[in-house]
């Protein structure tokens, strides 16, 4: 029997997980690793995070779906790989023997130690549950004399950051109207929601300010930058740009397996390794080492790419496992974004357009509704 083994329940694998259930491959053993069972799809977090959504039915049951394709499932996470002898080892120590090893196991933060505040990293996903059940305990908990001000800072100004802002905010506000709660985005540069459509942007603007939330460019976010606030309580939100997990950007924990000095797998067009072609890679945790049309190196850490490559992850694990030729995937030049501003609204932004209202939430919510839903 081959071993195929997926290591991350990530949004590609989900994929290849229903369509082995279809069909699964003859003399072929699957084995699936994931430090969690249950996968947050990324569209509905923002929601879960403002309580539109309860986390359970954001997420994909990994073990339940592993159970429908008589896969095996493995609670661990990936800790080193050794590629020319087709070995991993998991953070227990177990080991565990490939033919075929496809990673999506998406990206991480490491945000800096902020004495006196609440960091909240908004990945990985996995973590954020409990991250964000013990601030809303917090929060609903503090007895009088401890309910002091909070100021959100969401550090980073991408669609994570905007969306994670408006909701946690507005959500505080919510629980505790009598509490004051300042919100604030703040990005390094001075580019925010890169990618969205300039009408998009000004709607997203609109959206700020009517949840009385401040965008402050060009700004760092420094320990003393945040003392400043006291006595205010500080929440911040961390989410700039996805980082590679630990055991990726370590080359003694991955000898000889091809990553970008920032830790990414370098894939080819059909998402094989470019060291090792039993090695596939596809969601945030790869690099697109491909030339793109428009000369951008590598392709954004959106879940939007983890989705489309599913499909083409399953035709080419297939192909190396010897069923057919692979195939190429083709990136889209642009792509739908549909940013939950919380407040029963949503933006749409693609090319150069942009629309708001209730109806694009309602859409929103339907399509991401219909996508977990697949999973059931
Ligand atoms: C708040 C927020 C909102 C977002 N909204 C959007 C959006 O609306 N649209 C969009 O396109 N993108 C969005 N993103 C980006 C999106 O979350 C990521 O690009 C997407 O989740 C990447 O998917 P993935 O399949 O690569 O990995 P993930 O969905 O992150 O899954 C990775 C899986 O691998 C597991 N894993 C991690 N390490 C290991 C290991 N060592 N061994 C085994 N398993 C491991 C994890 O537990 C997890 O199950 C958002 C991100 C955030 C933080």
């Amino acid at each position: 029997m081959k071993q195929l083994v997926l290591a991350g329940a990530g949004h590609a694998h989900a994929q290849v997980l229903l369509a082995w259930a279809k069909a699964p491959l003859p003399g072929v053993n699957l084995t699936v690793v994931s430090p969690h069972a249950l996968a947050p799809y990324s569209g509905m977090v923002p929601g879960w995070l403002a309580g539109r959504y309860r986390f359970e039915s954001i997420c994909i049951d990994f073990q339940a779906l592993c159970r429908a394709a008589g896969a095996h499932w493995v609670g661990g996470s990936v800790a080193r790989l050794d590629a020319s002898r087709r070995q991993l080892w998991l953070d227990d120590g177990q080991s565990l023997h490939y033919d075929v090893l496809s990673l999506n196991i998406g990206s991480t933060l490491r945000p800096p130690d902020l004495p006196g505040s609440l960091v909240l990293p908004l990945r990985p996903l996995g973590s954020l549950a409990n991250r964000w059940n013990t601030v809303l305990r917090g929060w609903q908990q503090a007895p009088p004399q401890e309910r002091r001000p909070l100021a959100v800072t969401a550090v980073g100004a991408g669609a994570a950051g905007f969306e994670s802002v408006m909701a946690v905010v507005q959500r505080l506000r919510r629980m505790q109207p009598e509490r004051t709660v300042l919100g604030r985005l703040v990005s390094r540069g001075d580019h925010w929601l890169k990618g969205a459509s300039e009408p998009a942007r000004r709607r997203a603007r609109r959206a700020l300010e009517r949840a009385d939330i401040s965008l402050q460019l060009n700004q760092d976010v420094s320990p003393q930058a945040l003392a400043h606030a006291s006595p205010m309580g500080q929440l911040v939100l961390w989410a700039t740009g996805a980082q590679a997990h630990d055991w990726l950007t370590d080359e003694s924990r991955r000898p000889g397996l091809a990553v970008t000095p920032d830790g990414f797998v370098r894939v080819d067009n059909c998402l094989r390794s470019v060291s090792h072609p039993n090695v596939l890679a596809s969601g945030d945790c790869a690099h697109w080492d491909s030339p793109l049309p428009d000369g951008a190196q590598g392709l954004a850490k959106a879940g939007v790419f983890a989705v489309r490559m599913g499909p083409l992850l399953w035709h080419n694990l297939r192909a190396v496992l010897s069923v057919g030729e692979p195939r190429p995937y083709r990136p889209q030049r642009d792509y739908l974004v549909l940013l939950s501003t919380a407040d029963g609204s949503a933006i749409a932004s693609r090319g150069r357009w942009g629309f708001s209202g209730p109806w694009v939430w309602r859409w929103k919510d339907k399509i991401d509704r219909e996508f977990v839903g697949r999973f059931r």
